[in-house]
Formats: structure tokens, sequence, C-alpha cells
């Protein structure tokens, strides 16, 4: 590793650290020519898969629209932003580590609700509302007994 203060190739790790998850590796390196310290991080690279639209359409998969959409349905409720980064980034994990390429647009629906249910009775049941279009209050009722039924 290069040291991005003066380019000399003779750097040293003095301190590694694994992150909380465990999904990444921090390390502390001195550089031996100018004595400067910098940080390097250490992550797996893993290909997200692509996201299969209803109408069969390919996009790539959008980690800033999955937190707009959390975001939306979480609106004053009482979560914190770290609680949220929190369960994007278990999210984004289970769709690198799943081994596919292409996942449904319900898949990620799924994900979005399951990381909401996690975090928020109110919020999961605002998305899950929208999501799923009820056309009527039965609907809304059935979605609020399923709730229910998993958290017993
Ligand atoms: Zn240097």
């Amino acid at each position: 590793m290069h040291c991005p203060f003066c380019n000399t190739p003779d750097t040293k790790v003095i301190d590694t650290r694994l992150s909380p998850e465990g999904d990444q590796v921090k390390r502390r390196r001195e550089c031996q020519q100018c004595t400067e310290r910098f940080t390097t991080f250490e992550v797996a690279e893993l290909d997200m898969p692509r996201v299969v639209k209803r109408d069969g359409s390919r996009v790539p998969f959008s980690e800033q629209k999955v937190r707009l959409s959390m975001l939306k349905a979480l609106e004053k409720r009482p979560v914190s932003t770290e609680q949220v980064e929190a369960q994007i980034r278990l999210m984004l994990k289970k769709l690198r580590t799943c081994g596919e390429k292409e996942v449904s647009s319900q898949f990620i629906g799924e994900l979005v609700m399951a990381a909401l249910l996690a975090l928020d009775d109110v919020a999961y049941v605002r998305f899950a509302s929208v999501y799923h279009s009820f056309a009527d209050l039965d609907e809304f009722k059935q979605e609020i007994q399923r709730l229910k039924e998993k958290r017993t």
C-alpha cells in the first residue's frame, strides 16, 4: 500500500480492527518515510444482484430508493438513523450473499417489510398498505392480523 502523502510503497500496519458487523476490516497504517498515518478499509467485493421488475425489465439495485421508502414509512416515528442504517446494512448483506444474479422487486419489497417490522409496527403497516395497495379495510385488517401472528 503506497503512502497517500509521499507515495512511498513502504507503509506499515499499526492497528487492525474488525467492524461490529464483522464484514469490514479497518487498518491504521503508518508511512515509514514521512511518518504520516492513514486508514484503509477492506471489504469483500460481491456483486449486488439486479432487480427484475414486475414488467420484466431489469434495473440496478438502488440502496437510496430503499432508504427513501423506509424513511418515508418511518416519518415521525421514534426510530434512529442508526437503527435504519443497521437494517439497510443487513439487507445489503443478505442481497450480496444470496448467490443470485437477479432478484424480483417483490423480494426487495419483502426485505424492506422485514426490516420495517424489526424497527416499528406503524412504519411496517404504512409500508405494507402502500406496497400491497390494500383495496379495502378487510385486507388492511388481515395484514394487521398477520403482523400479530408474526409477533406471537
Ligand atoms: Zn509517506
